[in-house]
C-alpha cells in the first residue's frame, strides 16, 4: 500500500531531506514530514473522516498537498486532488460528485470556494494560510492543536487510494478510481525506468493534482527516499534557478514546459546536476525532443498514457529516443496493448484486432489500469468493454511492438474522405525554426468536409504564411491533402494545466469566426 511505502521510507531514511516547499520555505526530513503527515491524519480523523471517506485538495503544488496525499493513505481516506485552475461551477461539479468530508484549499482561491461553499453543508472547508507564521489560522491552527498520532487504520492493497477527475476536454469530468496496489505497481515501473535512487533530487513543477506528476515522479521518489523540491507552479526561470541551487537531477515536465525552458538564456545557469528528463501527457514533436537533448545535454524518457491507465502505459527509454523517435515506446511490464478496429456503433471489439502497422483504437490491459469511474457504471462498462480499457486514442503497433500514437479519435480530420492526424502536421510545423508552438485542426468545409487549419505561435516575428507553405511542400513528409489550407497566427495557444492544447476552444473560435475576422 501507499501507506507502507511511506512508513518504510520514514523508517529507513529518517534524517534524509524529504521535501522542500520553495514558496513557503519549508524543508522537512522524512521524520519531520512524517510528524506533519500524522498531525494532518489525526486532524482529519478528529473531523470525522473514516476509511473510505473522500478528502479533496484544491491546492497549488505545496507541502500541504504532499502531506495530504500520505495522510489520506495512512487512514484509508480516499484522496481527491482537484485542479486548481477550475472555476467555481467546475469545482462544485466535482464536490457534488465526490462528496468529500474535508476540502483543503488554497487561500488565494478563496473567492472560488466562497462562491459554492454553502451548497455543501456536510463538507468542512479548511484553508491553507501561507502568510501567517506560527500556524495562526485555518489548517495550521487545526494541526497545531493535535498532539496525538492518528488512530491505526487497516489499509489493504485492494482499497481505493484515490479518485482523480479526468481533465474533461470532452464532456463532464469523470472520477477515475485507483487502488493502492495499482499505484504501488506504477511507482515500481517508474523507479526502474527512471533509475530513481535515494541520492536523487527531484523537482515538482508540473501540477501535482495530475497523475503524471503524482504517480510517475513524486510517489516513486518517496519510495526510494529521494528528495522532492516543490515549486508551486511552473515558471521557466524559477525552474532553471532551482536546478542550479538545489542540484536537481531528474524531473518531469509536459512538452510545452520543456519548450519554454529551452527558450531561456541557458548559458546563465549551471545545470550539470541534471541527468534525466521525463516527458509525456501530450505529444512532443521529435524535433523538440532533439533540441532539448542538445541544449540541456541530458537524456530523456517518454511516458504515454492517461489518468485511467495510472497514467503511464508505455515508456520510450533513453536508448530508443533516436532509433524510435516519434513513437511512444513499449508497454510497461505486465501490461498489454492491442489495436482494435474502430467501431462507429459502440466500443471497439478487442476480438477485432488489427495487424502491426494498421491504425486503430488503442486498447490496454494491466495492473495499473483504473477500476472504473466513480458512480458511473454505464461509462465504466463501456470504457472497460470485454476487459480492455478503451483509450479513445488512435495509433498502431510496429513490428517491434512499439506504440505510435497518432491522435485522439475526436481530433482526427477527415478531408475529402482521407484521414489526417493533426499530430503529423504539427510535428512537421514544429521542425520549422520560426515556430514556437502550433495546433492543427479541421475547419468545416463545403467541398472537402473539412480542411486543415494551423494555429501558429511564431518565434520569429518575420515568419509568414508563405514560409510555412514552402516548408510543408518541401518536407517530404506531408501529402498534399494534409497541408494546412489556412494559417492563423496568434500569441498563445489555450492549454490545460497538464499542458494539453484545448482544441475545443480553438474549434469554437473557428466556428464563431467563419470569415476569420476577430481571430
Ligand atoms: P490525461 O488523462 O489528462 O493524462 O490525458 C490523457 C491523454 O493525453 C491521452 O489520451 C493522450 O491523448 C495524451 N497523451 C498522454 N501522453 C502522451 C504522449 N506521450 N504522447 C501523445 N499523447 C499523449
Ligand atoms: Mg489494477
Amino acid at each position: 500500500t501507499i501507506k507502507n511505502i511511506f512508513d518504510q521510507t520514514v523508517q529507513k531514511f529518517p534524517i534524509k531531506e524529504a521535501i522542500y516547499d520553495v514558496r513557503r520555505n519549508i524543508r522537512y526530513t522524512y521524520i519531520q514530514w512524517n510528524e506533519q503527515v500524522n498531525r494532518l491524519a489525526a486532524a482529519l480523523q478528529a473531523e470525522g473522516v473514516r476509511k473510505g471517506d473522500r478528502v479533496s485538495t484544491y491546492l497549488y503544488n505545496n507541502e500541504e498537498l504532499a502531506t495530504a496525499f500520505f495522510a489520506c493513505a495512512k487512514i484509508g481516506a480516499i484522496f481527491n486532488p482537484i485542479n486548481f485552475r477550475l472555476m467555481p461551477e467546475e469545482l462544485a461539479f466535482i464536490l457534488n460528485d465526490a462528496a468529500p468530508k474535508v476540502v483543503l484549499f488554497e487561500r488565494e482561491l478563496e473567492t472560488n470556494v466562497a462562491a459554492v461553499e454553502k451548497r455543501f453543508p456536510e463538507t468542512a472547508f479548511w484553508y491553507i494560510d501561507e502568510d501567517v507564521p506560527g500556524y495562526a489560522k485555518g489548517y495550521r491552527q487545526k494541526l497545531a492543536r493535535i498532539s496525538s498520532k492518528p488512530d491505526e487504520v487497516e489499509v489493504h492493497e485492494d482499497d481505493i487510494y484515490a479518485i482523480m477527475y479526468t481533465s474533461g476536454t470532452t464532456g463532464r469530468p469523470k472520477g477515475v478510481i485507483h487502488l493502492h496496489k495499482d499505484m504501488v505497481k506504477q511507482a515500481e515501473i517508474l523507479i526502474e525506468a527512471m533509475k530513481y535512487e535515494r541520492s536523487d533530487i527531484g523537482l515538482i513543477t508540473a501540477p501535482m493534482f495530475h497523475c503524471a506528476e503524482l504517480h510517475c515522479s513524486f510517489l516513486p521518489r518517496v519510495q526510494v527516499g529521494a528528495a522532492n523540491v516543490i515549486l508551486h507552479q511552473f515558471h521557466p526561470k524559477k525552474v532553471m534557478e532551482l536546478i542550479e541551487s538545489e542540484g536537481v537531477t531528474k524531473f518531469f515536465a509536459a512538452p510545452t514546459m520543456w519548450n519554454m525552458l529551452i527558450q531561456e538564456k541557458l548559458e546563465e545557469y549551471k545545470f550539470q546536476s541534471l541527468k534525466l528528463g521525463l516527458y509525456g501527457a501530450a505529444p512532443m514533436a521529435p524535433s523538440l525532443v532533439r533540441a532539448c537533448q542538445e541544449k540541456l545535454g541530458i537524456q530523456f524518457i517518454q511516458a504515454y498514457g492517461m489518468t485511467e491507465m495510472g497514467p503511464a502505459i508505455t515508456l520510450l527509454l533513453e536508448e530508443d529516443q533516436i532509433r524510435k523517435a516519434g513513437s511512444a515506446g513499449k508497454a510497461c511490464s505486465d501490461h498489454e496493448i492491442i489495436i482494435a478496429r474502430p467501431n462507429d456503433e459502440g466500443p471497439s471489439d478487442p476480438e477485432d484486432m488489427l495487424e502491426p502497422g494498421e491504425t486503430g483504437e488503442i486498447l490496454v490491459k494491466g495492473p495499473c489500469i483504473m477500476q472504473g469511474y466513480f458512480q458511473k457504471d454505464r461509462e465504466t462498462e463501456k470504457a472497460l468493454y470485454k476487459g480492455w480499457y478503451h483509450s479513445g486514442d488512435i495509433g498502431f503497433l510496429d513490428e517491434d511492438g512499439y506504440l505510435w500514437v497518432k491522435d485522439r479519435v475526436d481530433d482526427m480530420i477527415i478531408s475529402g474522405g482521407e484521414n489526417i492526424y493533426p499530430r503529423e502536421v504539427e510535428d512537421t510545423l514544429y521542425e520549422h525554426q520560426g515556430v514556437l508552438d502550433c495546433a492543427v485542426l479541421g475547419q468545416p468545409d463545403d467541398q472537402w468536409g473539412e480542411t486543415v487549419t494551423a494555429f501558429i505561435v511564431a518565434k520569429d516575428p518575420m515568419l509568414a504564411e508563405s514560409d510555412l507553405e514552402t516548408w510543408c511542400k518541401n518536407s517530404n513528409s506531408l501529402a498534399n491533402y494534409k497541408r494546412p489550407r489556412r494559417y492563423i497566427f496568434c500569441d498563445e495557444l489555450p492549454r490545460n494545466a497538464s499542458g494539453k492544447i484545448q482544441k475545443f476552444l480553438l474549434r469554437k473560435q473557428l466556428e464563431e469566426n467563419v470569415d476569420g475576422k476577430g481571430l
